[in-house]
């Protein structure tokens, strides 16, 4: 038997880093895990990784689904989950090199969840070199094939792939126009008529050609979107009966976070249909490997222009064409035109300013933007990256200005993560990030050319209306950045707050800042701050008082001015470390003797606004909350509400409150509200 039945997994979480930190953002609706990358990984990467089934033998044994199917890992969540769950990262490298060459297994992805055919064509190289970058970095191995984001195609796409060394990629059905046979005539097909049976080729202007294999259309929408995938027997039963004698393909092809996230116990479903497959009925459930030696004859004419998740081409990212996720009653997607022009009309601007003021230092512009991928993914240091494209010796100062364009271009692309126009509202996180993305690029842009596009970007926001919180243009460009760009003087801050409550505590990385404390001078300490990113340096002085209790704030100077930062305004991740430094015994970290301590001292005195900063904070960082912890957390928010001041800024408060499932007692303004 040569047929193959088996899944490709498209792994993706939209991004969730805070651009000027490289930190992730804090996400209370994912509690009582940190943001929702977490909850995922717990759910499904980490799952999926390896599977426990029992054996005929009634024994348990671990099945690694991954390696024996076809998969992509988005190259940002990849990035997370190397930082941020190292073991399934470690895993999966492990497995795959175990059991075959990477390039049968996985496939490439762009390096931004972008809509390849929507952007330039020198972007479309970019995004496709960049991916590439990624996954060599990885696997130390050059991919065969690549999956598009959202599966949005068109020839220029797959013209720039094949030009990349990429052979193949996986779409829908309804991706398909017509097809033909060898000397045959060209027949129209639909999605339910595609003979998904076999791998097709695209034959491509330049001559080249793109193997495509389509997902199995009824069965892929019926494991996303119904219970299939509960019984993994009878899963393995329908597919191994779709390829019958013929030497077919059946390929499910689902997001995979259907398993375990999204569908749970998905994982073992999918890992039992697998295995089943292999073993039972002695089928390859490995696309990469089937297409090992074959070499399509039959021909496919895609549409002009195609996406798996809108039925209009890729206007879903573009206008109003009714496509969407999450709506709600009085919606309206007018917002999403503007959206993409605004993003365009910045990408071309600042994208030429940026261009013309790197062109001073290197030899070529467009050759070292299309390398600065190797340093994104790690192959090439960014000082390497700088000596290999310099056109002369290039002082620090102009090293970092070179860096700083690269990061500026960079963001500049992440905001045309696809995630900004797929859901109904553009006051939600996904549209959020990409504004954030932009609002970097402008600020590096500024740095770096002295042009500031920001006020005209702004104007042209103008159309982009959230209707769940009933802000547009300017207002909404406020609600996206406010509260979320980080200086480095509240980076240094952090810093000298962290080495105030113990010296050998206080970090020397936080996020993409390398920091260095001076000797103490007096009362007060140096601090230099470098991005590891651009490695532009800053220097601050600083003094810090520890108040009574948990109150705490920072005098910082940069040698021209004093100012005074306080603790809400040094992150989340900082003001729990200090706290639990200020509330434990020396060299413990436990988190919920904090919180207990935290409680029963608010009985006793009344709550500051520093102490309501800590409770935020301690909750919202990374850590173990057990019952004890949560039972302290409600505790502490009772004694906080018990004060009858009400302080004007409440939203972190309320959003705690409804993660510990006090919500109820909360009024829409954010207070809380307690009967005596
Ligand atoms: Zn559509």
């Amino acid at each position: 038997m040569s047929g193959i039945a088996g899944f490709h997994y498209h792994f993706y979480q939209p991004p969730r880093e805070d651009p000027w930190t490289g930190l992730f953002n804090h996400e209370w609706s994912a509690w009582p895990y940190h943001d929702w990358n977490e909850r995922i990984a717990a759910e499904c990467y980490r799952a999926m990784v390896a599977v426990a089934l029992p054996g005929d033998d009634g024994a348990t044994s671990l099945f690694e689904p991954l390696t024996r199917s076809s998969f992509d890992l988005g190259p940002t969540l990849h990035h997370w989950l190397s930082a941020s769950a190292p073991d399934v990262d470690r895993a999966l490298q492990h497995q795959v090199r175990a059991t075959s060459a990477a390039h049968r297994v996985v496939m490439a992805a762009p390096l931004v969840h972008a809509i390849v055919p929507l952007a330039t064509p020198t972007d479309q190289a970019r995004l496709i070199a960049w991916g590439i970058d990624d996954f060599r970095a990885r696997y130390g191995e050059e991919p065969i094939g690549m999956w598009l984001p959202e599966t949005a195609v068109d020839l220029g796409a797959l013209e720039e792939m094949a030009r990349q060394g990429i052979t193949y990629t996986v779409l829908m059905p309804s991706q398909a126009r017509s097809t033909r046979a060898p000397h045959e005539e060209w027949r129209d097909v639909a999605p339910d008529t595609l003979d998904t049976s076999r791998a097709y080729f695209v034959a491509l202007p330049s001559g080249a050609r793109m193997t495509v294999v389509f997902g199995h259309h009824d069965l892929s929408h019926r494991v996303a979107f119904s219970d299939l995938i509960g019984d993994g027997g009878g899963l393995a039963e329908v597919m191994a009966a779709e390829v019958g004698a013929r030497e077919g393909v059946v390929l499910v092809v689902a997001d995979g976070e259907t398993y375990g996230h999204h569908h749970r116990f998905g994982d073992i479903g999918v890992a039992w249909a697998t295995r089943e497959l292999r073993e039972t009925h002695h089928l390859e459930t490995a696309l990469g490997e089937w297409l090992r030696d074959r070499r399509p004859t039959d021909e496919v004419r895609l549409h002009e222009v195609s996406a798996w998740s809108c039925a209009h081409g890729v206007e879903r990212w573009r206008s109003d064409c009714g496509c969407v996720t999450g709506e709600r009653a009085g919606f309206d997607l007018a917002w999403r035109a503007p959206l993409r022009d605004a993003l365009d009309w910045l990408r071309e601007s600042a994208g030429s300013a940026l261009d013309r003021e790197l062109d001073h230092h290197v030899r070529s512009t467009a050759g070292a933007l299309l390398d600065y991928g190797k340093v994104i993914a790690g192959e090439w240091s960014n000082v390497e990256f700088v000596a290999r494209h310099q056109n002369r010796a290039l002082d620090d100062d102009e090293r970092s200005r070179v860096l700083e364009i690269c990061e500026a271009q960079r963001n500049l692309m992440f905001s045309f993560t696809s995630c900004a126009w797929f859901f109904a509202d553009p006051g939600e996180i996904e549209t959020s990030i990409v504004l954030r993305y932009a609002a970097l690029a402008l600020e590096l842009t500024r740095r770096t050319t002295g042009r500031d596009f920001e006020g005209s970007f702004v104007t042209r926001l103008a159309r982009v209306r959230s209707a769940q919180h009933d802000v547009a243009g300017a207002a909404l460009w406020r609600r996206a950045c406010e509260g979320f760009r980080t200086s480095e003087v509240q980076i240094a801050a952090g810093a000298a707050a962290e080495y105030a409550v113990g010296a050998s505590f206080a970090r020397g990385r936080r996020g993409t800042w390398r920091i260095d404390y001076g000797s103490r001078d007096g009362d007060q300490v140096r601090v230099t701050l470098t991005n590891t990113r651009t490695l532009r340096k800053f220097t601050f002085l600083t003094h810090v008082t520890l108040g009574v209790d948990l109150g705490l704030h920072v005098d910082i100077s940069d040698t021209t001015m004093w100012r005074r930062v306080g603790l809400e305004r040094l992150g989340r991740d900082v003001v729990a470390r200090v706290a639990l430094a200020r509330l434990v015994a020396p060299g413990s970290s436990d988190v919920e003797s904090a919180l207990s301590l935290l409680a029963a001292d608010l009985l006793d005195r009344e709550a500051s606004r520093d102490d309501e900063v800590t409770l935020v904070a301690l909750a919202s960082t990374p850590r173990y909350v057990t019952p004890v912890g949560e039972a302290a957390i409600r505790r502490a928010l009772l004694a906080v509400a018990a004060r009858d001041r009400v302080v004007a800024d409440r939203q972190a408060l309320g959003a705690l409150a409804s993660a510990v499932g006090l919500s109820a007692t909360f009024t829409p303004a954010g207070a809380l509200r307690v009967s005596h």
